[in-house]
C-alpha cells in the first residue's frame, strides 16, 4: 500500500518565533534592504572601536620615496611618540606604484590588477617602514590580521599596515581612465572610520592644502582649514589628498575630519598627535 505523503509543517516558521526579533529585527527579516525607510531606521550611534588610535598615513612618493632624509627624522618622532599615543601606521606606494600603473596600462591591464599591483607596492613601503620600527617591537600587519590590533596597540602601542584597501581586483573603475580611485590615502582613511580613531593624520611633503599644487604654481596659497562643501564648490586643480576620502567622509559616522601635515618639519607629527593646529584641517562639516 502507497504510504501518504508526509503533512506539511502548521506553522511554516516552525521553530522560530518572530516575537524573539526586536522592531529592526522584524524590519530586516521581514523587508526589503534597499526600502529608504528601513535604511533610515539603522542609523544611530556606533560604537568607537579603538579611540585612543590615531592612524598616521606615511607617504609614498612625498615622504618613504625621498629615502633617509626624510625618514629617518619621522621615524624617529614616531618612536618618541609610542609613550604617549597610539598610532596604525600606514604607507603610501608612490613613485614605484605609478611605474607599475605604467606598464600595467601599456600592457591593457584593467583596474582590479592595477590595484593588485599598488597593493603590493605599498606593501614594501610599509615592510621598509616596519624593519626601521622593529627595535621598537612594532609589528607589520596584513589585513588578515588586524583582529589582533587592540592587542599589538596595547602592548607595543603602534602598528605598521599597508594603507591600499584590500579591494584588489573588487576596485572599482574610476570614472576616467584606469588608475585605481582607491588607493593608500583611502585605505588609511577607512580604517580611522571603521575603528572611531582618535584622528587621522597624513603625513606628506607639503605644508597641508594649498589653492594649488604648490609644486606647480609659486601663487598658491596656504589654506589652514577648509570643508570637504567649500573644497568642492571651489574647483580645485587638484588637491593634496585622494578625492575618494572627501567623497567617503561626506557619509562617514566618526571619521569627521582629517589634518595634513608637512612630514619634512621635525615635530609636526608630535604636534599634530597632541592635538594643535599644525598642517590643513579638513573637515566633513
Ligand atoms: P603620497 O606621497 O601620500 O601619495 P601624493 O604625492 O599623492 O602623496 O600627494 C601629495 C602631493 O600632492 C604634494 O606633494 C603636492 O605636490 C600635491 N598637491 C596637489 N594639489 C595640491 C594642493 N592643492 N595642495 C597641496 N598639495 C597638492
Ligand atoms: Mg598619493
Amino acid at each position: 500500500m502507497p504510504q501518504s505523503p508526509p503533512t506539511p509543517p502548521t506553522n511554516p516558521d516552525d521553530g522560530f518565533s518572530q516575537d524573539l526579533l526586536s522592531g529592526l529585527g522584524k524590519l530586516l527579516v521581514g523587508g526589503s534592504l534597499s526600502d529608504p525607510n528601513i535604511q533610515a531606521q539603522t542609523a544611530g550611534d556606533v560604537t568607537p572601536i579603538l579611540p585612543d588610535a590615531n592612524v598616521v598615513k606615511i607617504g609614498g612618493q612625498s615622504m618613504m620615496d625621498r629615502g633617509r632624509k626624510a625618514m629617518f627624522p619621522i621615524v624617529e618622532e614616531i618612536a618618541q611618540n609610542l609613550s604617549s599615543h597610539q598610532m596604525i601606521l600606514g604607507t603610501g606606494a608612490g613613485t614605484r606604484a605609478r611605474h607599475a600603473y605604467s606598464v600595467g596600462i601599456d600592457l591593457g591591464l584593467p583596474t582590479g590588477v592595477l590595484g593588485v599591483l599598488g597593493t603590493f607596492v605599498s606593501m614594501q613601503n610599509a615592510r621598509m617602514l616596519h624593519y626601521l620600527l622593529a627595535k621598537h617591537g612594532i609589528p607589520f600587519i596584513e589585513p588578515i590580521q588586524f583582529a589582533q590590533l587592540p592587542l599589538y596597540l596595547v602592548e607595543r602601542r603602534a602598528v605598521v599596515f599597508f594603507g591600499m584597501p584590500p579591494y584588489t581586483f573588487w576596485q572599482q573603475n574610476p570614472a576616467v581612465g584606469r588608475i585605481p580611485p582607491h588607493r593608500t590615502d583611502t585605505g588609511s582613511y577607512l580604517i580611522s572610520e571603521t575603528f572611531g580613531a582618535r584622528s587621522m593624520i597624513y603625513v606628506k611633503d607639503e605644508d597641508g592644502l594649498y589653492t594649488a599644487d604648490p609644486k606647480k604654481d609659486k601663487n598658491a596659497k596656504f589654506i589652514p582649514k577648509i570643508t570637504v562643501a567649500e573644497i568642492e564648490e571651489t574647483d580645485f586643480q587638484d588637491v593634496v589628498v585622494e578625492r575618494a576620502v572627501l567623497e567617503l567622509m561626506k557619509n562617514a559616522e566618526k571619521s569627521r575630519s582629517i589634518r595634513i601635515i608637512n612630514g619634512l618639519v621635525p615635530g609636526n607629527l608630535t604636534r599634530a598627535l597632541d592635538g594643535e593646529e599644525v598642517g590643513t584641517l579638513i573637515t566633513a562639516d
